[in-house]
């Protein structure tokens, strides 16, 4: 449900444009209004099919067209999924995301998916998914299944898109976006910042998320990740004061939804998290390998939520919240959870 006007180019403009701190506090308010700013919502990604992706988007070291290095693995094993979920469950994710690099699932692939949300699920775990482009039977085959969210990443704005991806349009995306919420499935979507984008770009994007029919119910800001090999290897580096801003506009433009902080806070020291967090973003990638590029080790990410005086939000668990922050206290101890580290090889 919209909670403003339709956002313009200008409108957008206007709070990049802001003073940092004003732009800050302005996010911040936002945020208190609609969330509890001690609370972060923790996700798992897998990788349940590495590489070999006929797609060219320009970033991606899981693009066939690009020489990095990354070895290619076929869908993995539905059993193999669930028991990454387990051990992301007892890790302290209440959602467990699973990606594969493809164009779009092939109907051979079909009832394996569907095992893997119907299994996810019995843990009592929210279940996502990213697999490329949808038809209209496929999304209704994976809601049918029991899956709550897709993640479609917009990229970046429709003006700067063609210089980043060829393969497929922005219209496609969009596409895809509108058939995931008609199937009644949560919509996750957002981009990247360090393309090589202008702020216009920036602020593009985010109009184009925020003025969907329903804006989405979870928004990653990626940072760019260079990976060797990809044409985007020698971006400049993003201002992380640029990044700071552009999760607080996200935050300001999408009051009520989740803004995850994403792909490149390996990148990030703490002071940069921590401020990202204050922009409003309240939603993380936890433990794995975010797809092929490393993630923060869990414990690290457990002793800054502890320094900061953040929670993971609860989810409903046999055990209850305190049986589950008695399981991530131990994860403190003992965080090597090797099958998270090789799952995404
Ligand atoms: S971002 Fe997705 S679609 Fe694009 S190359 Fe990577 S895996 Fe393929």
């Amino acid at each position: 449900m919209h909670t403003s006007p339709p956002w313009t180019l200008a409108s957008a403009r206007t709070l990049f444009d802001k003073p940092f701190m004003d732009l800050m506090f302005d996010a911040q308010q936002v945020h208190r209004q609609h969330f509890d700013p001690s609370q972060v919502q923790v996700s798992t990604l897998l990788s349940i099919k590495t590489g070999a992706c006929p797609e060219d988007c320009k970033y991606c070291p899981q693009s066939a067209r690009y020489h990095t290095g990354l070895e290619t693995e076929r869908l993995m094993q539905v059993e193999q999924v669930l028991s990454s979920a387990q051990q992301a469950k007892a890790a302290g994710s209440t959602r467990f995301c699973m990606g594969a690099a493809w164009k779009n699932p092939h109907e051979r692939d079909m009832p394996y998916l569907e095992r893997m949300v119907q299994g996810v699920k019995a843990l009592g775990m929210e279940t996502c998914m990213t697999l490329g482009m949808l038809s209209t039977v496929q999304a209704e085959r994976l809601a049918r299944a029991g899956l709550d969210f897709y993640n479609h990443n917009l990229d970046t704005s429709p003006e700067f898109y063609g210089s980043i991806v060829t393969t497929r349009s922005y219209q496609d995306r969009l596409d895809t976006l509108s058939k995931v919420r008609e199937a009644g499935i949560k919509v996750c979507s957002g981009g990247i910042v360090g393309l090589g984008e202008s702020l216009n770009d920036r602020a593009g994007l985010l109009v184009q998320l925020a003025n969907l029919p329903e804006p989405p119910e979870s928004v990653p800001i990626n940072m760019l990740v260079k990976v060797k090999g990809t044409p985007l290897a020698d971006n400049e580096d993003v201002d992380p004061f640029d990044f700071i801003r552009t999760i607080a506009v996200a935050r300001i433009m999408m009051p009520r939804s989740y803004v995850r902080l994403s792909a490149g806070r390996e990148q990030m020291n703490e002071q940069t998290q921590a401020m990202c967090f204050m922009a409003g973003a309240n939603s993380i990638f936890y433990g794995c390998k975010l797809l092929t590029t490393p993630n923060p080790q869990e414990d690290s990410d457990m002793q800054l939520f502890r320094k900061l005086g953040l929670n993971t939000e609860p989810v409903a668990t046999e055990q209850g919240d305190e049986g589950q922050q008695w399981e991530l206290a131990g994860q403190l101890i003992n965080a090597d959870t090797p099958q998270y580290y090789n799952a995404a090889r």
